[in-house]
């Protein structure tokens, strides 16, 4: 199991499917799970406040 929450619904990654990826702007790890990966969240980065799709 990935350590880590979603950063767009909170919930604990524990489902396969999930996605990370460095922040843009700062490099701050990015995780969602793939709900909300396939929902298309938006998400915010908690270290600098970017918001990307
Ligand atoms: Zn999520
Ligand atoms: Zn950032």
């Amino acid at each position: 199991m990935l350590e880590g929450r979603c950063i767009s619904c909170g919930r604990g990654l524990v489902e396969e499917g999930y996605a990370q990826f460095p922040c843009p702007e700062c490099g701050y790890i990015i995780k969602r799970c793939a709900i909300c990966r396939s929902q298309v969240a938006v998400y915010k980065c908690p270290e600098c406040g970017f918001e990307g799709p």
